[in-house]
């Protein structure tokens, strides 16, 4: 018989139950008991990430309660970092929740400051879709160059930059590489790389 392949993900996840049901006391009353003292069933979701501070990429495990994260730790499964991540990536439930509580700095609304203004408004994230689509195509109308110096075809835009995220995944640069390329754009870089 072959040997039984567990990763260990999957034996921690046994260990616990194991050693869970040796604390339980034995007979009903005491087991119901004994859960009110020791939740079985936190109301707690974990859910696989990726650390969105460089270009490693480690893999997280982010535990949240409600709309507030509890805990990350490094994914011991995740083949980059396979469980460890560096004092940044440690800190990153702190993005969320600061001292128990959603972290004040965090911005939860679209802010927008016009031209010449010395205040921060409040706005939609469909208008700002709309707004950034307008000056997108504005600006494009405006700038694009289909011939250099020399007459030669470039299709190209030098007016606008993009600069991607190491929290991007390879797809999601896949389609942003796409759609700026479809732009023209030639000042394209990575956060990450800089
Ligand atoms: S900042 Fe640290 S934890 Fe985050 S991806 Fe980079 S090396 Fe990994």
């Amino acid at each position: 018989m072959g040997a039984i392949k567990i990763s260990r993900r999957q034996f921690v996840k046994l260990a616990g139950t194991a050693s869970g049901s040796l604390l339980l006391p034995s007979g009903s009353a005491r087991a119901a008991e004994g859960r009110l003292r020791l939740p079985l069933h936190k109301a707690i979701g974990e859910a696989p990430s990726i650390c969105p501070f460089c270009g490693v990429g480690c893999g997280l495990i982010v535990a949240a309660q409600g709309n507030r994260v509890v805990n990350i730790e490094g994914d011991p499964d995740h083949p980059i970092n396979q469980g460890s991540l560096c004092s940044k990536g440690m800190s990153t439930a702190q993005l969320n929740t600061v001292d128990g509580k959603i972290n004040p700095r965090r911005l939860q609304t679209v802010k927008y400051r016009a031209r010449g203004s010395n205040r921060w408004e409040v706005k939609s994230w469909d208008w700002a879709m709309d707004e950034i689509a307008k000056r997108v195509k504005a600006t494009r109308d405006q700038h694009f160059i289909e011939k250099d110096a020399e007459g030669r075809t470039v299709n190209r835009l030098e007016a606008i930059a993009s600069l991607g995220g190491a929290a991007l995944d390879n797809e999601e640069c896949s389609l942003i590489s796409k759609a700026m390329r479809s732009l023209g754009l030639v000042y394209f870089e990575h956060q990450a790389r800089i």
